[in-house]
């Protein structure tokens, strides 16, 4: 899968500054790894004249189909395994579809946002842009290609059919077209139009891209979606895409009109897609049930000192705020998007200096041992550990209990069991596209046990939302506390490193 992004300049304004807006050295290739294969980021030219970047994902089609089996065990449409796999032995790795557009977020993440720091009037400002993409699957057509790009601002949309085979033209063309686009456009808008565009003219179902898809579609949209002749159809095919023609998938549409007329913020969004019941009052969310959980637990422990690992967009870390006892609150995340929301959530930059004092957003990642992360009373894993793949968790295990080690762990993680109560949850369907599993109640305890008898810890377990007498709680929170030999052990270390 590939794509191009081309532009020109001259000696005042380069077009090599293209590199910093894409945040990507033109002088170097470079390779990211992302959940379906390898992208790669090149510059096949790079002159002050002219600068084309190119981004191509080798994907692993082994991967990619393992995904899938995983994902379509027991789900019913589409779930067995065979036709799942079968609908992997295609074009999948050549044609630029959805996974080029997770890819295209995944590698331009900074550009997508529109951010630059080193050059925010060019990243402002619209650029003189050539956009190729060689083999777009085009359902719908080249007509629906046409319509989809010519409201946007560009001053050349050219759809070309794709011959079958070069060599035997008489076999007629592909169900692909050739796009390219020329303009001036801003970097971002031409960015986010792809990233929401591509997956609209694939016709491949997947039921694993990731989270918060209205609230994605709402970012990449802005500017350019709510006023398209096409939204409609652009809406509903980008969402039934991600969800699959569910009830949820129905739900988030109503969201988006929602969030369209009302600017709607985009928790409540969160909170509606994947945490409303069916009751007639309004109930509480289960983050909150999820927060108050986590505090009472936290104060019982007797924590100051406080890390929330996975902290997304700092809704617990302003929780924590509010009680003074908090000292000190790190936030960790490892999305830069996640910690600018969480800043901006927190008011960080108008924040007093005592306030400011207590709270430090980083990002990291939790499978890689962090010494910044060492020294805590406590540390807060929440909905946390199902977004990472299963052999990634003994990894994540060994940096929060075996190096980062604080006196006392919170996990809290879906209760798939309960899966079954949520109204809007089709059959079989994991909470978020982006959780790579969701434990029963016995496998989580069977997880916990082994991770506590390791390290040294005792693991004690609280429902979290309404436990149910059959299925058991919507949430459940495992508290982690270091046995007082361990205790001992780290202050004799400590002595042991201050005599020396
Ligand atoms: N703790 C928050 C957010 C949960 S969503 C809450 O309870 O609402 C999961 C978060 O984990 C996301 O923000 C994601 O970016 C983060 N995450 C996933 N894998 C991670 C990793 N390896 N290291 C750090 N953060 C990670």
């Amino acid at each position: 899968m590939f794509l191009t992004i081309g532009t020109t300049g001259t000696l005042e304004r380069p077009a090599t500054d293209l590199g910093f807006l894409l945040h990507k050295h033109p002088g170097r290739a470079q390779a990211f790894s992302t959940s379906h294969g390898t992208a790669h980021v090149f510059y096949p030219e790079a002159s002050a004249e002219r600068c084309t970047a190119a981004l191509l994902l080798e994907v692993d089609p082994v991967a990619l189909a393992l995904a899938l089996v995983r994902r379509g065990k027991g789900k019913g449409r589409g779930g067995a395994p065979d036709a799942a796999l079968a609908q992997y032995v295609n074009d999948r790795p050549y044609a630029a579809s959805s996974l080029l557009s997770v890819a295209l977020a995944t590698v331009f993440t900074s550009a997508l946002g529109g951010v630059c720091r080193s050059m925010p009037d060019r990243a402002g400002a619209p650029l003189p842009l050539r956009i190729e993409v060689p083999a777009l699957p085009a359902r719908g057509g080249a007509e629906l290609v046409r319509k989809l790009f010519a409201p946007l601002g560009w001053e050349r949309v050219e759809v070309g059919a794709v011959a079958l085979d070069e060599q035997f033209p008489e076999w007629g063309d592909s169900r692909y077209v050739r796009l390219v686009l020329e303009g001036e456009l801003r970097l971002a808008d031409a960015l986010r139009q792809l990233y929401v565009l591509l997956p609209v003219l694939d016709d491949a179902k997947h039921y694993w891209v990731a989270p918060d898809e209205v609230d994605k579609l709402l970012r990449a949209g802005e500017g350019w979606l709510a006023d398209h002749p096409e939204r409609p159809l652009i809406t509903r095919r980008y969402l039934s895409h991600r969800w699959g023609l569910t009830r949820q998938g129905d739900r988030a549409l109503e969201l988006v009109r929602l969030a369209e007329s009302d600017d709607l913020d985009v928790d409540s969004v969160d909170n509606a897609v994947d945490e409303s019941t069916d009751t007639e009052e309004k109930p509480v969310p289960l983050a909150e049930h999820r927060r108050t959980a986590i505090l009472e637990a936290l104060r019982g422990a007797g924590a100051h000192r406080v890390l929330d690992l996975g902290c997304g967009q700092g809704q617990l870390v302003q929780a924590l705020l509010k009680d003074v006892r908090f000292t000190e609150i790190v936030g960790v995340d490892v999305s830069m998007r996640a910690l600018t929301i969480a800043s901006r959530r927190l008011k960080l930059d108008r924040m007093g200096e005592r306030q400011a004092g207590r709270v430090t957003l980083q990002q990291g990642s939790l499978t890689y041992t962090d010494k910044r992360l060492k020294g805590y009373d406590a540390a807060v894993l929440s909905e946390v550990v199902e977004h990472l793949d299963l052999d990634r968790l003994p990894a994540l295990e060994y940096a929060v209990f075996g190096s980062a080690r604080p006196r006392t762990v919170l996990v809290t993680t879906p209760n798939v069991e309960y899966n079954v109560r949520w109204e809007t949850l089709p059959a079989g369907h994991v909470r978020h596209g982006d959780h790579r599993f969701e434990w029963t109640r016995a496998e989580f305890r069977e997880w916990a046990g082994k991770v506590a008898e390791r390290h040294g810890y005792t693991v004690a377990h609280l429902p979290v939302g309404p436990d149910d007498p059959e299925v058991g709680p919507p949430t459940q929170l495992a508290v982690f506390t270091l046995t007082d030999t361990e205790i001992d052990k780290k202050t004799d270390k400590k002595k042991e490193a201050e005599a020396a």
